[in-house]
């Protein structure tokens, strides 16, 4: 037994078994799903109870008696009925990204039906996505979002068929994957990808069903659909930079995503089953704040539309070779920037600041995160002085110093740190510039304090 009880050695069998028992689920799910197929393809007019004659032929319908009572709610309705039910089991539907968008979306669509819905991610579930990211449990931590997605949609639904494309979306990949599917309903959360997405559906001919949110804003429009417009259209330059906000930075409640990727889903039945009025040619903006939604009408599609114009210049070649990232000025995969602003003399690193701290010299250390972030968790003896705010609080650094008995010399300490490791080096810039030479920054911000030095500091 080892020195703490044999809590390791429990923990890893725990872990082994969990893992292990995740895996025969899911085998069982596919198994079960495969089944289903073949037997349908055997017995078609047979599935379900035997005895009971299926409203098949009769009826006009292919709706074997499962899918009947399955179903009912929605056939129930006379707008859907059996019409909307027999288009939707026809139809395949394909959602790019598996995360607080295409959560509600993946399970809404296998649960209602979908013949074939595809799924497309490459990351993996961690801890600070289930708040928003409900198809995913705690179980499957560190496993592939893709795997899952799949795995709850079979558990919903094992009668459909489920498509797992575990890798990223790119121009590499994207025509092929995209020709498989009716309806593309775009759960991605950055520029690149959304302009990628609709240049493919364009080229495709593919109504594309597109959302986003963030904070506590979302929105909604369905592109290329009977004739309306794209996305492009609307937005033919890219937002700069710094208007390409995400969720990873600046923060999401949960439920909205959750209320954007359900309206999504909404949007693709309404397309695949060929009932009621798609949102194209309008948009729908989210503010949960003010508990309000609106409809925007927004504007057809443009003749000079570099995708679906008269003149259009992307092609099914230039498309595959096409630099999204560089076009947005932003990058697709999530990994946040790095910057490197300053050299080397003006920057420490966290390991080297803790021994700053362990010699007790004297220093001031000035956090520039916002004041929210700084509320969350901070390192002891900080001052917040969020870095919008720096240049008119200057003299706080002063008299701080001038309290500490420190002299703005080359060697006095004056520290910033901040999340990563960003704005703590923009810091460093403005305060060299105000005069304040030695200001130094914490390299990777509290997020590699949280790294190198102590573990037990929260990172968020
Ligand atoms: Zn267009």
């Amino acid at each position: 037994m080892d020195s703490n009880g044999g809590v390791d050695e429990l923990l890893t069998e725990l872990q082994s078994l969990k893992d292990s028992k995740l895996d025969i689920e899911a085998r069982i799910s596919v198994l079960e799903a495969q089944l289903q197929q073949i037997q349908s393809k055997q017995h078609p007019n047979q599935k379900g109870s035997s005895d009971c004659s299926n409203g098949g032929s009769e009826s006009g319908h292919d709706l074997t008696p499962d899918m009947i009572y399955r179903y009912s709610r929605q056939l129930l309705l006379p707008s859907f009925g059996v019409q909307g039910q027999s288009n939707l089991l026809k139809s395949s539907i394909l959602v790019i990204g598996a995360g607080g968008l295409g959560s509600p979306a993946l399970l809404y669509l296998a649960a209602c039906g979908v013949g074939r819905l595809g799924m497309v991610d490459h990351d993996v579930v961690e801890l600070n996505n289930l708040h928003r990211q409900i198809i995913h449990g705690e179980a499957y931590i560190g496993r592939s979002k893709v795997e899952s997605a799949a795995a709850a949609c079979r558990s919903i639904n094992s009668t459909i068929e489920i498509v797992e494309h575990k890798e990223a979306l790119r121009t590499s990949n994207a025509l092929e994957i995209v020709s498989k599917y009716d309806i593309v309903i775009d759960a991605t959360d950055n520029a690149p990808s959304r302009y990628m997405i609709s240049d493919c559906c364009v080229l495709l001919g593919k109504p594309l069903v597109s959302g986003a949110a963030l904070g506590l804003e979302g929105q909604l429009a369905v592109y290329n659909y009977n004739g309306g417009p794209c996305y492009r259209c609307l937005f033919p330059t890219p937002p700069p930079t710094t208007a390409c906000q995400r969720c990873s930075d600046s923060g999401v409640l949960g439920v909205v995503p959750g209320v954007i990727g359900c309206l999504q889903a909404l949007e693709a039945i309404k397309v695949a089953s060929l009932v009621g009025e798609p949102l194209s040619g309008r948009m729908l903006l989210f503010d949960a704040l003010s508990a309000r939604i609106r409809i925007v009408k927004i504007r057809g599609r443009s003749s000079l539309c570099e995708a679906c114009g008269d003149n259009a210049t992307v092609t099914h070649q230039k498309f595959q070779h096409f630099d999204y990232e560089k076009f947005t000025q932003s990058p697709l995969s999530a990994a946040p920037l790095k910057l490197k602003l300053l050299t080397a003399d003006s920057r420490i690193s966290s390991k080297e600041y803790d021994e700053v701290v362990k010699k007790g010299e004297a220093h001031i250390l000035i956090d520039v995160r916002p004041s929210h972030h700084y509320k969350i968790v901070s390192l002891p003896k900080s001052t917040n002085i969020p870095l919008a705010n720096l240049e008119d609080r200057l003299p706080e650094i002063s008299s701080e110093l001038k309290r500490k008995g420190i002299h703005d010399a080359p060697d006095a300490g004056i520290y910033v740190v901040c999340r990563r490791g960003n704005d703590s080096q923009r810091a460093v810039q403005l305060l060299h510039k105000m005069g304040f030479t030695s200001a130094k920054d914490i390299v990777g911000g509290l997020e590699s304090w949280a790294h190198d030095v102590d573990q037990r500091f929260p990172t968020y």
